[in-house]
């Protein structure tokens, strides 16, 4: 994690930035106080080097003076010796910068003396003395270690002449060079200052502190004495001193020797203390500024922690939460102002929104969750509660060696309510018959909707099984009175199956099972029915699967276990058959062979009446094929079931058939039952009145157990009608059933079709139907359905044998008169 990457890091880092220009600006203003106190260092000692130079010229002059007076005194005149040192001692309390003061004789020995002397001293051999003697006036000689007072000093001369102008004497004072260490001592140098005299030859002359260590040595070649050399008229310069310590030295030419050499004084100011004040002063600054920095960023990172920190690591919290999925979370800043509180509130928003959607994302999910368990319809539970219902109640029933009742009721013929009335007719009667059913059943039992029109009931905690009995009663009860649906007053009739826990089985799919199975058996049986189930039922439920993997079987193979029967139809007119329908016949390897009741509609369901009925048409079609080549021109009926209608390639490949065999259309005809027609309305009109362009002829089958209306028929391209078996069945006896056929005869001829009648058995039948006009007959009476070669023999005859016995019936014709 890089160092500034924290917040609290970042303010400080940003304070430290901002003080920077504070600091330059100390820094500068210290460097220019240097510079300042540099320039004040120099000034200062010049000043001094100045003063000092001046002050001594000022002695030399009060001292030419003071040896003037000295020198027209009579002790000096007179050379009275004792009384000119008292004298000269005397004077000299008040001239302190004096080493000496005193007067030598011509003789060059000194007689007179403010300092007693010892022995007698000679004095002549001085050059002040020869200069003033020469010259007749003040004269300077040069510095010296003075021989009475052993100190480094310059003496000054001034002779003294009598009258006649001859030499009487020539006072003398010594001055005292030491003396200008007094000025630097006034001066408040620093410690560690020098003041120091030398000449032209590098010879230290006075050094100030401590001048007995220095004075009389020689120094030439150091750096001080060249720079003064070299720079006669003064200056300032910092280097290294004759003590090896750095200074700031000012210099200044101090007088000039008689001999032409030149003495100059030095100042040197040691640099350190000069500017140790200076230094503290930064010091101090610096410290202080340090500490402002310290304490600007303790209080930077305090303050920033309670106003910066706190919210935001408020936010993260809260943030981290609802990453975490609290959505409840919000930061409790939403008050506060600026952008954090901006922030707080942006966030307190997101997260209620989130919130809100989540309250309705468990809203649709209970939504998803009922629609999982319940069926959309009706409400009712669906299958997979029921099991699950089905599951606790054997639980609860086994730990009391009590029942349970599964009971499934499958509602007979609703397939035709919805082809005739439309599917929102039959969506409402399972409403209807679902809100029925719901009050059938007590508040402990289960109803639940399982399939289309199946459903499921559990009756719990059940004594003994004969009690079901009671229930059976109520639900029969249920269904006695018509369901008002749309206008219609449909009467329902259910078909239904019960399993008992724990005695057809103990887990709930094997009781579901049972109870499907025996429902199928009762509904098998014509509907209207209760069964409770057998362990024959099972068998049965097997049988079925075995035929859907044996179809499976077939059709994979060369579909050489169809076969087709034929049945003639005759006309009723001239006893002729004109025409056979093709029956497919199926022979399974095991089962033998199987009736197409019983494989044609898990044919229909599972869509393999498709390919099926493929093979059937063209079977059919080159038999027609054969039959006209042995000149018998017979209509070969084929059936088509209605899911055929479903495969939009259906009128293709009757075509594509027609083409291949090279049958003549017309000796071509469809059988396809009225429930078919109204299933896929549009679809079937559409492929019937492209189909009859090729010439071929469409019968609707089964006609009357449908709901379909004649007028509805009219708009289709119909060339027959068949009448079903069922009416036909008790014609001769059945006065409502006489009327329907009679009536259906006479407005099929209205609307332009023929009659065939279906399942003809009985003379008395045929006759009923010659009588009232129906055009061709079908049925055992004539001929069973059989293969091609087994019929030929029927096809080939003329007039069937029948025709002349009913036309010769006296009963026909008794009727016929009446
Ligand atoms: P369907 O089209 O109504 O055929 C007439 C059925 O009545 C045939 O039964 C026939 O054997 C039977 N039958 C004929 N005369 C009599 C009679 O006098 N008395 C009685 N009791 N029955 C008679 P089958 O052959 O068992 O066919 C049953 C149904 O299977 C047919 O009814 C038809 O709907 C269907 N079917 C047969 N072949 C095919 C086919 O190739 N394709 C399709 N989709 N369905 C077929
Ligand atoms: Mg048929
Ligand atoms: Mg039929």
């Amino acid at each position: 994690m890089p160092i500034f990457s924290g917040l609290r890091a970042r303010l400080q880092l940003f304070l430290l930035l901002a003080m920077l220009p504070s600091l330059a600006l100390v820094l500068y203003t210290t460097f220019h106080s240097w510079k300042l106190t540099e320039a004040y260092t120099r000034d200062e000692t010049t000043r001094l080097v100045r003063f000092a130079a001046s002050d001594y010229q000022r002695l030399v002059e009060g001292t030419r003076h003071l040896l003037g007076a000295l020198a027209s005194v009579s002790e000096v005149r007179e050379r009275r010796g004792a009384s000119c040192s008292a004298l000269f001692a005397h004077f000299k309390t008040g001239y302190p910068h004096y080493a000496n003061l005193g007067a030598i004789g011509p003789d060059g020995y000194i007689f007179c003396s403010a300092v007693p002397l010892t022995e007698r001293t000679k004095a002549g051999d001085r050059s002040y003395f020869r200069r003033a003697v020469e010259t007749r006036d003040f004269a300077i000689g040069d510095y010296q270690i003075g021989r009475i007072t052993g100190m480094p000093v310059v003496v000054f001369a001034y002779p003294s002449f009598n009258n006649a102008g001859r030499l009487r004497a020539v006072v003398f004072a010594a001055l005292d060079l030491t003396w200008l260490n007094q000025l630097a001592v006034r001066a408040r140098l620093p410690a560690d200052s020098t003041l120091t005299l030398l000449d032209d030859k590098g010879t230290i002359i006075n050094r100030y502190p401590e001048p007995e260590k220095w004075i009389g040595k020689k120094y030439p070649e150091t750096q001080l004495v060249q720079t003064v050399l070299a720079n006669p008229g003064g200056g300032t310069t910092e280097l290294t001193g004759l003590d090896g310590k750095e200074r700031l030295y000012t210099y200044a030419p101090l007088f000039d020797t008689p001999r032409g050499g030149r003495v100059h004084i030095t100042i040197g100011v040691p640099r350190d203390v000069a500017l140790s004040e200076l230094r503290q002063v930064l010091a101090r600054t610096l410290g202080g500024f340090a500490l402002a920095t310290f304490f600007t960023l303790v209080i930077a990172g305090y303050s920033g922690r309670i106003f910066l920190m706190r919210p935001v690591k408020t936010l993260i919290g809260a943030a981290h939460r609802l990453g975490r999925g609290d959505l409840r979370v919000r930061t409790g800043l939403a008050r506060m102002g600026g952008e954090i509180g901006e922030l707080a509130r942006t966030f307190d928003e997101m997260a209620e929104s989130l919130q809100a959607r989540e309250a309705r994302a468990q809203q649709a999910e209970s939504a998803v969750e009922h629609l999982a368990y319940h069926d959309a319809l009706t409400g009712l539970p669906n299958r997979l509660l029921l099991l699950d219902r089905l599951k606790q109640a054997a639980i609860e029933a086994g730990r009391h060696g009590r029942h349970v009742a599964m009971i499934c009721l499958d509602m007979d013929r609703f397939k035709d309510v919805n082809d005739s009335l439309g599917h929102g007719t039959g969506d409402k009667l399972l409403k209807t018959v679902a809100e029925r059913l719901t009050q059938c059943v007590r508040p402990g039992d289960t109803l639940a909707r399982l399939g289309d029109d199946q459903f499921g009931i559990v009756l719990t905690d059940i004594a003994k099984p004969d009690d079901i009995g009671f229930v059976q009663q109520k639900l029969k009860q249920c269904f006695t009175q018509a369901f008002r649906t749309d206008g219609h007053d449909l009467i329902v009739t259910v078909s239904a199956g019960i399993s008992i826990f724990p005695i057809d089985g103990e887990d709930p799919d094997r009781l579901m099972r049972n109870a499907e199975a025996a429902m199928y058996q009762a509904a098998e049986q014509g509907g209207n029915n209760y069964r409770f189930y057998s362990s024959e039922m099972s068998v049965k439920t097997a049988e079925r699967l075995r035929i859907e993997t044996g179809l499976h079987q077939a059709l994979e193979g060369e579909k050489g276990e169809f076969l087709l029967h034929y049945q003639p139809q005759v006309s009723l007119k001239t006893g002729v058959a004109t025409g056979v329908e093709a029956l497919l016949r199926w022979r399974h390897p095991d089962l033998g062979l199987v009736s197409p009741a019983t494989f044609i509609p898990i044919a229909e369901e599972t869509g393999q009446i498709v390919p099926i009925g493929e093979w059937a048409l063209r079977a059919a079609c080159v038999q027609a094929k054969a039959w006209h080549g042995q000149g018998l021109s017979l209509r070969v009926s084929v059936n088509l079931s209605a899911r055929q209608f479903l495969d939009a390639s259906l009128v293709e490949t009757v075509k594509r058939i027609l083409a291949e065999t090279g049958v003549d259309p017309r000796l071509l005809g469809l059988e396809l039952t009225e429930s078919a027609l109204i299933q896929h309305d549009e679809t079937v009109s559409n492929a019937l009145h492209d189909l009859k362009t090729t010439g071929l002829s469409i019968a609707i089958d089964d006609f009357g157990t449908g709901y379909s209306s004649l007028g509805y028929l009219k708009r289709l391209p119909i060339d027959y009608l068949k009448i079903d078996q069922s009416f036909v069945r008790d014609i001769a006896t059945d006065k409502d059933d006489a009327t329907i056929v009679v009536t259906v005869i006479a407005m099929a001829h209205g609307l332009g079709m023929k009659v065939i009648a279906e399942g003809v058995e009985t003379d008395e039948q045929l006759q009923f139907l010659r009588e009232h006009g129906c055009d061709e007959v079908q049925g055992f009476l004539l001929a069973r359905p059989g293969s091609a070669g087994e019929i030929s023999g029927f096809l080939k005859e003329k007039r069937h044998p029948r025709f002349l016995k009913i036309a010769s019936s006296p009963k026909h014709r008794a009727r016929k008169t009446r």
